[in-house]
């Protein structure tokens, strides 16, 4: 028997968070993100599911390559643009979007002679200063791409740093939008902002400028990535449940072994849980080679969450390579029967029975975010789709 470990994509929540996502954007067309192997789900599991969006962000050429060979001939962005000019070749040929965040892209393509005309989204910093033209370079570039006969069509975009609200209300995207509305106001051309957080925060509250004929902030096209699999982007503030999100990744185990630990013993490397009183305690075949966070509390005074038989109890001691422990106590207790090996482990997701551990909750404990754990899920974890 393969070690019992086991992830299941759930592909009826992803159509689900995709209408979700819709929904929250109003008339707005749903770039679904799958970048990063669409967050460790793997692509070509979530395409049957997510071929419903308007069209499909990512950043690598190669998983645009995949999704032309899954069939899929609908719009393709690629979030980073062009990585060096011959990168431009295989856009034509795929008929990508992409990104200009930088001038050099501008001059590449500018310098590409091709039959097939170029879309292209022309990315303004507005205040994150990861990618994009910083205001002041902005128009001018525009200008430029718009005098190039091979660009048929350009997109305006930006991309928010705080619009999960962790800065205040709605301060966190004010800036930037004002920023972005006093750039662009009077250019031709689709617009996109929006993020998970921002389209479920703001989408339909904030608008780009003022007056009844201004447009929500949801604009033309969103790009929601992480609620599309059932995380929620503001987890301090909202759960997904709260954002009517369901976990699209469920990660599952098994106890392997069963330990007695008199009062005093210590548990895992470091010794760093002490039973407090006779205690039995579950092995789970998942450690961090797995992909769960090795930083997940262990100690006396704190515990991730875990579910075991679908009831909720805690890690303790450290996360190792393969394996973690767990309390059986609120288990046994719960149940009125004792675990043995082979019972079933929830580490995040939903329970053969129906009971649900929500990853942003693990991430939490460990000081980390949904996000991260999707996009650790390691290749040696089997993962099936239902
Ligand atoms: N748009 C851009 C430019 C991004 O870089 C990302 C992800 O980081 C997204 C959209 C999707 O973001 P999220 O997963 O927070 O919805």
């Amino acid at each position: 028997m393969p070690r019992p470990i086991h992830a299941t994509v759930h592909l009826p929540a992803l159509q689900h968070n995709l209408q979700r996502c819709r929904q929250a954007g109003g008339a707005a067309r749903v770039w679904a993100v799958l970048k990063a192997n669409a967050y460790g789900h793997g692509i070509e599991r979530v395409y049957a599911a997510l071929r419903g969006a308007d069209g499909l962000a990512l950043l690598d050429l190669s998983e645009a390559e995949r999704l032309r060979a899954l069939g899929w001939r609908g719009p393709i962005l690629l979030l980073e643009g062009a990585f060096e000019p011959r990168d431009l070749e295989l856009c034509s040929r795929l008929q990508l979007w992409h990104v200009l965040h930088r001038s050099e892209q501008i001059d590449w393509l500018a310098a590409h002679k091709t039959e097939a005309p170029q879309r292209v989204f022309l990315k303004l910093n507005s205040g994150m200063n990861r990618l994009g033209l910083r205001p002041e370079a902005f128009r001018a570039a525009w200008t430029r791409l718009s005098h190039l006969p091979q660009v048929e069509e350009i997109g305006l975009m930006t991309h928010f740093s705080d619009a999960d609200g962790l800065r205040g209300g709605q301060e966190g995207v004010r800036h930037q939008l004002d920023t972005f509305v006093r750039t662009t106001h009077d250019l031709p051309g689709e617009r996109s902002l929006c993020n998970s957080a921002a389209l479920l925060r703001h989408g339909l509250a904030l608008h780009l400028g003022s007056g009844p004929e201004a447009q929500p902030l949801a604009a033309d096209w969103t790009r929601p990535g992480i609620a599309l699999y059932g995380s929620a982007p503001d987890f301090a503030q909202h759960s997904a449940a709260d954002w009517g999100l369901q976990p699209s990744l469920t990660l599952a185990s098994q106890l392997i072994a069963v330990q007695d630990v008199p009062a005093g013993e210590t548990v895992g490397y470091g010794s760093t849980y002490t039973a407090t009183h006779a205690m039995r305690i579950g092995i789970v075949a998942c450690g961090y080679a797995d992909g769960y966070p090795r930083h997940a509390p262990g100690s006396n005074a704190h515990g991730g969450p875990v579910l075991v038989r679908g009831v909720r109890t805690r890690l303790v001691g450290r996360v190792s390579m393969d394996m973690l422990a767990v309390d059986l106590g609120p288990v046994e207790a719960h149940l009125g029967s004792t675990c043995k090996p082979g019972d079933a482990v929830t580490l995040w997701g939903r329970s053969g029975c129906g009971a649900l551990l929500p990853i942003d909750e693990v991430a939490q404990a460990a000081g980390t975010l949904g996000y991260e754990l999707m996009c650790a899920l390691a290749a040696r974890v089997p993962v099936s789709v239902e």
